[in-house]
């Protein structure tokens, strides 16, 4: 149970909702701001404004998928208010309290390393990371319905990079009866992805895979699907682009070829902010536990 600790949560999206139904479920007095948009009511939670006073006596403070932007605005999509966190509020907040986001920017890490806060980005760990990757390759499988007029079943895919979200995303489009290649650069994982009975290659060979495909969805984080690739692929392909802004393709060669490619960040948040939101709820509350086990063993 989280009774006593103190939560203020600041700003999000329908994932919070979970967030907060979560926290309060187990007992933790939680504020929340930016939540005066939404219609229907968080119960066990308090609405306020965002005052400096909310830091003073908070053991955790909750932001948003992205916690600021580089200025310290922290989205929240029900409140049309802005919401800026400042320096002065990161150092009213307790020595013990920790800072939850899902990522966080340089100014957000820099004002927690500033003054000794200690700051969780839970997309980071590898257990969220790869609960939320069945939600991303869902939502990449859902854009490539949409953008294609072929079945999945029967299709050539490709999929570059075989982490966290690669893995899944290979294993569902195999699921659905598609041919699936992955891209690779260790051995290992070019064991592991012919073990699953796709077929591996490796990255420096990618210009010679491309010519027979479909889809292609990248998860690696790099300009890889350069102008050289795009020109190989043949023009009826699709590319869908799952890694972190700004991708790992060349967009404007893209459309200047005339092919589909397309961007698409935050699927979790989009195809099922309810799962999304308790992948992070989970997490978030057992570390909060965690945490206060910690406090309470202080002398
Ligand atoms: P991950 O587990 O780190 O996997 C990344 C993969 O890319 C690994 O296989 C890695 O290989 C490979 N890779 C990285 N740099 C490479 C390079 N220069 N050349 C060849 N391969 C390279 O990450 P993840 O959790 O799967 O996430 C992948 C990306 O998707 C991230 O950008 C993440 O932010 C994004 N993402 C997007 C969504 C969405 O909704 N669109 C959802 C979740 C995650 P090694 O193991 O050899 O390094």
């Amino acid at each position: 149970m989280l009774t006593g600790v103190q939560v203020l949560l600041i700003g999000g999206d329908a994932r919070q909702l979970e967030v907060i139904r979560k926290l309060t479920e187990l007992d933790a007095s939680v504020t929340v701001v930016g939540f005066e948009g939404l219609h229907t009511p968080l119960d066990g939670a308090i609405h306020a404004e965002l005052r400096d006073e909310l830091f003073d006596s908070a053991d955790a403070l909750l932001l948003p998928a992205v916690g600021t932007d580089d200025n310290g605005l922290i989205t929240a999509v029900f409140s049309d208010r802005e919401l800026r966190l400042t320096e002065a509020q990161i150092a009213r907040l307790p020595k013990h309290a920790t800072v939850y986001a899902g990522m966080a920017k340089s100014y957000l890490v820099q004002l927690c390393a500033k003054h000794g806060i200690g700051l969780m980005e839970l997309f980071e760990r590898d257990d969220v990371a790869i609960y939320n990757s069945i939600p991303t390759a869902e939502g990449a499988i859902m854009m490539a319905i949409q953008n294609t007029d072929i079945t999945i079943h029967g299709s050539t895919c490709m999929v570059l990079g075989i982490g966290r979200t690669g893995l899944t995303l290979a294993r569902t489009l195999q699921g659905l009866g598609a041919k699936v290649k992955v891209g690779v650069r260790r051995q290992e994982h070019f064991a592991r992805a012919w073990e699953m009975g796709v077929t591996p290659f490796y990255i420096d060979r990618l210009l010679h895979e491309v010519g027979n495909i479909d889809l292609l969805f990248n998860t690696i984080p790099t300009m890889i699907v350069t102008a050289q690739i795009i020109a190989n692929l043949p023009s009826r392909a699709v590319i869908i682009d799952l890694a972190s802004k700004p991708g790992g393709t060349d967009f404007r060669f893209a459309e200047k070829r005339g092919m589909k490619a397309m961007l698409a960040p935050g699927l979790p948040g989009i195809v099922a902010p309810k799962t999304a939101g308790r992948i992070i709820a989970d997490c978030l509350c057992q570390l909060i536990m965690d945490n206060a086990k910690l406090w309470g063993e202080r002398p």
